[in-house]
């Protein structure tokens, strides 16, 4: 049963140094020795076998969960204790248990002894009383500080633990981080799965974070699925915090969910800030993550900062500039091959009070990350098919307004009935209304999209597909997606160090667009070289600052009311 090696340490504990060839002490009497210690102990032991069959269990546990049968005691704590994941080998947590002397707070430390192929052979916990008596005004203490599902700090326990570490910490020399992690989609999981699995997936998470750090380390659940770690920079590895979040993942992804886990990290050379700034700034560099990553760590800069400031004043001030008609549309001709105008592209301005225009690039990103884009571009839609209204008894009646469609407009409408309605409501023509949908869009619901891309197209609306290239999968998807434009963005293209194979590429793509029926737009067309260059490989549509900028309507009006079609727009 005890190899040399255990002789040997058990020696050094109880002091008897020599070699134990000629020793009296037998593996019997060790072994007894042992279980008297193990007996007489105040922790409480209980041993399982592989298939959760208890093996021992020493005379405290029978008297903590009052029972008297091996049985019983099995059965009160397992439901007590709810089964850990088997591959970990330590873990540490803690638990409120109620017996009739009332609640009591206990430290559990649960050993899984696994063969070297790693098949589980047994499970070993030891139990032992946190504050014994807790469960007076100690227990009341405990709790407040604790959240109860993983046994960690809570928010208000990390926040108070880390403000003494800090009063502690203040002037020293060493950086620390502070680390907060998210678990992408959670509320999604929850809903999904139901609120069990989820409570599994944030026990997992507490036991593991709590067996991987160090006895300085700080670490706590906020709330919900953000969990926070304070770590001295000599404790700090990032690629043990690849390896906790990778274990975190193996744990609980499953076949029906796959998990990704993303951590904001803020560095902080002092520990000048305090705990709540700390955490503001390491939420910033998790908000910051736009990857689908399965793992992703962003650090903290100081531009988020900045960031954060520009996104608050855009979300606060957004739904007042919109009534108070802030929003204008600008109009960008598109041209076709004999450079004469036939229609134009709806772009958003956001014109503040004191006459600045903000450009969309601003304040677009911020509104689809809040979730308010839907809002703006039912204005500007309904801005177009207005004008388009208008446009119906003047010179300007053969022109077509291209609008744009943010994938997220998807996620918040009903796109097709929002378009349809308009069309309806100005009695204006569909062919008139184009509609340019980005390849993310198309990609992140590729069903829905090309479903709803079908039924717009039978009601005689034009489909074009923006920025075509600049996603992953853009030949694939122009298999599935039957829409009649694709737009290519010169800028996006000439970016590129080789110009040849830019040229190449766009050659290529203008002629596969043909031989699958649709025309190609090119935009960002500056010079009148670019536009003889995509002359002769045969595009169809131009638009650019050759012709003309995004200009406002009343700007548009005057500028093209009388060369419209009859000359050329330069
Ligand atoms: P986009 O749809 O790709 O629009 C083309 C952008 O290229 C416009 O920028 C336009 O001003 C710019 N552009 C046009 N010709 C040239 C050129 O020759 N050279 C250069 N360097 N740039 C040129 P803008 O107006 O700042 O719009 C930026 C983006 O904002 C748009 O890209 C679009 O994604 C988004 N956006 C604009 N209006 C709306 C809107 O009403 N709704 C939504 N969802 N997005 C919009
Ligand atoms: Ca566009
Ligand atoms: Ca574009």
């Amino acid at each position: 049963m005890f190899n040399d090696d255990a002789y040997f340490r058990f020696g050094n504990l109880i002091g008897y140094r020599d070699s134990f060839s000629d020793t009296t002490l037998t593996n019997d009497k060790l072994v007894g020795i042992l279980q008297q210690a193990i007996k007489s102990s105040n922790l409480t032991l209980i041993c399982f076998d592989d298939k959760n069959r208890l093996t021992y269990a020493n005379s405290k546990a029978f008297e903590m969960f009052n029972v008297t049968s091996s049985e019983s005691l099995e059965k009160t704590f397992f439901e007590w204790i709810q089964t850990p994941s088997k591959q970990i080998e330590y873990s540490n947590w803690c638990q409120i248990f109620e017996s009739c002397e009332g609640e009591k707070v206990f430290d559990i430390i649960c050993h899984h002894m696994n063969s070297s192929e790693g098949k589980l052979r047994s499970t070993i916990y030891i139990i032992d009383e946190c504050i014994p008596g807790s469960s007076g005004k100690a227990g009341v203490r405990y709790r407040q500080m604790h959240d109860p599902l993983t046994g960690l700090l809570n928010r208000e326990g990390f926040c108070h633990v880390v403000e003494k570490y800090r009063s502690f910490h203040r002037s020293d020399s060493g950086a620390h981080y502070l680390i907060i992690t998210n678990i992408r989609d959670f509320k999604l999981i929850n809903q999904i799965n139901g609120d069990k699995f989820g409570d599994s997936i944030l026990k997992t998470t507490g036991r593991i974070i709590k067996s991987l750090m160090y006895a300085d380390d700080i670490y706590g659940r906020l709330y919900a699925d953000k969990f926070a770690i304070l770590v001295p920079e000599k404790n700090y590895d990032k690629a043990m915090y690849h390896s906790m979040i990778n274990l975190i993942r193996s744990q609980i992804a499953s076949e029906k969910q796959i998990l990704r886990i993303q951590a904001g990290v803020y560095k902080m050379d002092t520990m000048t800030d305090d705990v709540s700034a700390m955490c503001d700034r390491a939420m910033m560099a998790l908000n910051s993550i736009n990857s689908e990553d399965p793992v992703t760590f962003a650090f903290y800069d100081p531009e988020m900062m900045k960031q954060a400031i520009t996104e608050k004043i855009v979300v606060t001030h957004f739904e007042s500039a919109l009534k108070g008609g802030e929003f204008r549309i600008y109009l960008q001709p598109q041209v076709n091959q004999n450079e004469e105008l036939i229609g134009c592209e709806a772009l958003v301005r956001w014109k503040r009070d004191d006459n600045t225009v903000i450009p969309p690039n601003a304040f677009i990103p911020v509104l689809e990350k809040s979730n308010l884009i839907s809002h703006l571009d039912t204005y500007v839609w309904e801005m177009a098919a207005l004008k388009l209204r208008e446009w119906k008894h003047t010179e300007f009646r053969d022109l077509y307004i291209s609008i744009n469609v943010s994938p997220r407009d998807m996620e918040f409408m009903d796109v097709y009935e929002v378009i349809t309605g308009l069309v309806r409501k100005y009695g204006i023509d569909p062919e008139k209304l184009h509609l340019e949908i980005t390849e993310t869009a198309l990609m992140r619901n590729p069903s829905g999209v090309s479903e709803m891309i079908l039924r717009l197209k039978e009601d005689g609306f034009i489909i074009g597909i923006d920025d075509f290239g600049s996603g992953y999968s853009s030949l694939n998807m122009l298999k599935d997606i039957r829409a009649d434009i694709v737009k290519l963005d010169m800028g996006f293209l000439s970016k590129s160090d080789n110009e040849d194979r830019s040229r190449i590429i766009i050659d290529s793509v203008i002629y596969m667009a043909k031989r699958l029926g649709m025309s190609t737009v090119t935009e960002g067309i500056e010079t009148p070289q670019q536009y003889e260059e995509l002359s002769s490989m045969g595009c169809d549509i131009y638009q650019g600052y050759l012709y003309s900028k995004p200009v406002s309507v009343m700007d548009f009006e005057t500028k093209y009311s009388r060369i419209y079609k009859s000359e050329s727009i330069i």
